[in-house]
């Protein structure tokens, strides 16, 4: 029987690739254009992206797909709608990027608060600044995070480790998960009003697009502290800038942006912004399980 065929149009760790040769045709093609993809995604039964690939609707239409496989969490590179109306299976390997993005969410909050990277960059440029990298402890702030889900259930746990006062808003989950993990939960506005830091945990979706916008910065507490490793959309970017220029906002963290890469985001020119380009899953741990999970899915859903 000819096996069937599916197509890797992003980097995948060869773990994954191994496990797909054993029950499927395997072409890796990266970097492929929308056109270019067009024209051939007819010959496969499945295809697999990381974030590079954007997935769209004459993407989808084109194609006798029965599966489309992200190798990581988010699936808005995709266009699930379009995908659904043709009855394509769409599957993501959530489990893998969890402890990723959560340690690169921490790394990026010492970095924020004690001015890391600026200090580094300082002693780098022949200067020593001692006065100037004045910074500010974790130990007793407290940390409002927005989505309790796999990573953002993570943070709070280990921000709890460093003696902050953990408040959570999620309105989705049981009251059972932040009782486990023992963090106040309260609503948006409350969190956004006592938090010190913030730091963002959930899909980008039709209701969380624009979910922290400019009535949630007059809210915030002047001096405020904001992380984004999750979706660059989540946050109005125009909004976070104003709040950073008119200092409402003490520095931000960023490691998603509403396009990437995001080129001549006037963000990225603000001396208290640090960011690093959507590595949140790039730890050769996380690579190497997200590769074996999204292989193993694809196959699943092929044998249905
Ligand atoms: P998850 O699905 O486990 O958790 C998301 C949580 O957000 C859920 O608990 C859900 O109830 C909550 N939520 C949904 N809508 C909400 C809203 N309007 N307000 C508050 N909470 C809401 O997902 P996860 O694995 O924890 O991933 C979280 C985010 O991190 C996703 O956006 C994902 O794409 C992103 N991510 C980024 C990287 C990176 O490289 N930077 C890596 C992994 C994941």
């Amino acid at each position: 029987m000819t096996k069937r065929k599916v197509l890797v149009a992003d980097k995948l760790s060869e773990e994954g690739i191994n496990i797909l040769q054993k029950e499927l045709e395997v072409e890796v093609k990266t970097g492929l254009k929308e056109d270019e993809l067009v024209k051939i995604i007819k010959n496969y039964d499945a295809l697999i992206v990381r974030s590079a690939t954007k997935v769209t609707r004459r993407i989808i239409e084109n194609s006798y797909l029965k599966v489309i496989g992200r190798a990581g969490v988010g699936v808005d590179n995709i266009d699930v709608d379009a995908a659904t109306e043709r009855g394509i299976l769409v599957v993501n390997a959530p489990f893998s990027n969890t402890i990723a993005a959560c340690e690169l969410t921490l790394g990026l909050m010492f970095s924020l608060v004690r001015n890391i990277p600026q200090a580094n960059q300082s002693i780098k440029e022949g200067k020593w600044e001692k006065n100037k990298f004045l910074g500010l402890e974790l130990y007793k702030k407290t940390l409002g995070v927005i989505g309790l889900g796999r990573i953002g259930k993570e943070v709070a746990i280990r921000a709890k480790g460093l003696g902050m006062n953990v408040v959570g808003y999620d309105p989705y989950i049981a009251k059972s998960t932040a009782a486990q993990i023992k963090i106040k939960m309260a609503n948006l506005d409350e969190l956004l009003k006592v938090s010190d830091i913030i730091t963002l945990h959930t899909p980008l979706t039709k209701d969380t697009y624009h979910l922290i916008d400019f009535r949630e910065f007059e809210i915030m507490k002047k001096g405020v502290y904001i992380i984004n490793c999750a979706r660059g959309g989540i946050i109005n970017e125009r909004a976070l800038y104003d709040n950073l220029i008119n200092q409402k906002v003490a520095g931000c963290a960023l490691d998603v942006f509403e396009n990437e890469p995001p080129e001549d985001n006037p963000l990225l020119k603000l001396p208290n912004v640090i960011a690093t380009p959507h590595i949140g899953a790039s730890t050769k741990e996380a690579q190497k399980m997200v590769s074996i999970e999204i292989a193993e899915e694809v196959i699943k859903a092929l044998k249905g």
